[in-house]
């Protein structure tokens, strides 16, 4: 079997082009400014500024307006907090996010905890915040988290449902694993459409046998950040697998699961790059229209 490759980037695409003409709508019908999303970024993480660059760009063609906030990596948690309160409080800052990883190796520390807590639940554009987790868990979601939703709307613009199906979803995060497997357990598709009914196990680092676990599901979804550690005898013919990863090995991005021998397993298979990735940013995009026609 060869798997069917699950083109994220065309799907990120096609979602970004709607959500560009969603923008234009609100704009033009209720003559409101364009959505605004700030990014806050701390300190000189290289891999963070490409993000925030990257998230920049998407919201310019979307006509979303992008704006980052820059704070040296020794500005301090009050100084963080301070400009928080002060994004919380302008009404022209629909979206805001904070980008992880907020600096560890210098003898400023910061609670990542009190930061993410600190953002008014109608601007938490990645769904962190505990009010927004919290109404996700009981099936009635403000926002979705971006990475998740991306999945969802991957599996659905496929045509794949996973409904009554057995989902592994290694890795138990609480940005992509945690809210995954929530979402595909709702009763209801309050998550998306044919988003609900999976029986979903939500495997992690002292999973017992975690190769026979993985083997028991229809889809697998790997979100552990660890190089291909999925490999082909982990995954039951004709499975789906989403690999969520995203790790530097020399010059090259690969996954968490081993591409190349899963894709002979598996009946369809996102690659690393352009699997999930690009989905993430699109659905950033949309959460911001979203909370603008909250706030209006
Ligand atoms: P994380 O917070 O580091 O969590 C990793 C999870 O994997 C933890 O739950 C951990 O278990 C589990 N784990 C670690 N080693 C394992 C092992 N040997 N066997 C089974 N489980 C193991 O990671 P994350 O933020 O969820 O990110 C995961 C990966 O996704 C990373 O590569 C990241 O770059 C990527 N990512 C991609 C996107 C995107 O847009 N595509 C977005 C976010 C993240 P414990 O809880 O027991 O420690």
């Amino acid at each position: 079997m060869t798997a069917q490759i699950l083109d994220g980037k065309s799907v990120a695409a096609e979602i970004r082009q709607e959500v560009a003409a969603a923008v234009a709508k609100y704009v033009a019908d209720s003559a409101a400014a364009a959505p605004c999303l700030t990014a806050v970024l701390v300190g000189e993480d290289p891999a963070s500024q490409v993000y925030v660059r990257n998230k920049a760009r998407a919201c310019e063609k979307a006509g979303i307006d992008g704006r980052t906030h820059r704070l040296p990596a020794d500005a301090g948690q009050a100084e963080l907090m301070r400009l928080i309160a002060e994004l919380n409080a302008d009404p022209g800052v629909n979206g805001i996010l904070v980008q992880l990883p907020l600096p560890s190796g210098g003898t400023t520390k910061y609670d990542e905890r009190e930061i993410l807590d600190a953002i008014d639940p109608m601007k938490d554009v990645d769904a962190f915040s505990p009010v927004n987790v919290g109404l996700l868990m009981q099936g009635r979601p403000r926002f979705l988290p971006c990475t998740p939703h991306g999945i969802v709307q991957l599996l659905g613009r496929s045509g794949l449902s996973v409904a009554g199906k057995k989902v592994c979803v290694v890795g138990r995060s609480d940005i992509v694993g945690k809210p995954m497997a929530m979402m595909l357990a709702q009763k209801t598709g309050s998550c998306g459409p044919g988003v609900a009914n999976a029986t979903v196990t939500l495997a992690h680092s002292r999973t017992a046998d975690l190769a026979a676990v993985c083997r028991e599901a229809d889809c697998l979804i790997a979100a552990v950040g660890r190089p291909e550690m999925i490999t082909g005898d982990m995954i039951k013919p004709g499975a789906i697998v989403i690999d969520v990863g995203i790790n530097r090995v020399g010059d090259k991005l690969v996954g968490d699961v081993a591409f190349d021998d899963a894709k002979q397993v598996a009946s369809a298979i996102t690659p690393v790059p352009g699997g999930v990735g690009p989905l993430t940013i699109a659905m950033l995009l949309h959460n911001t229209l979203a909370a603008a026609k909250l706030q209006s």
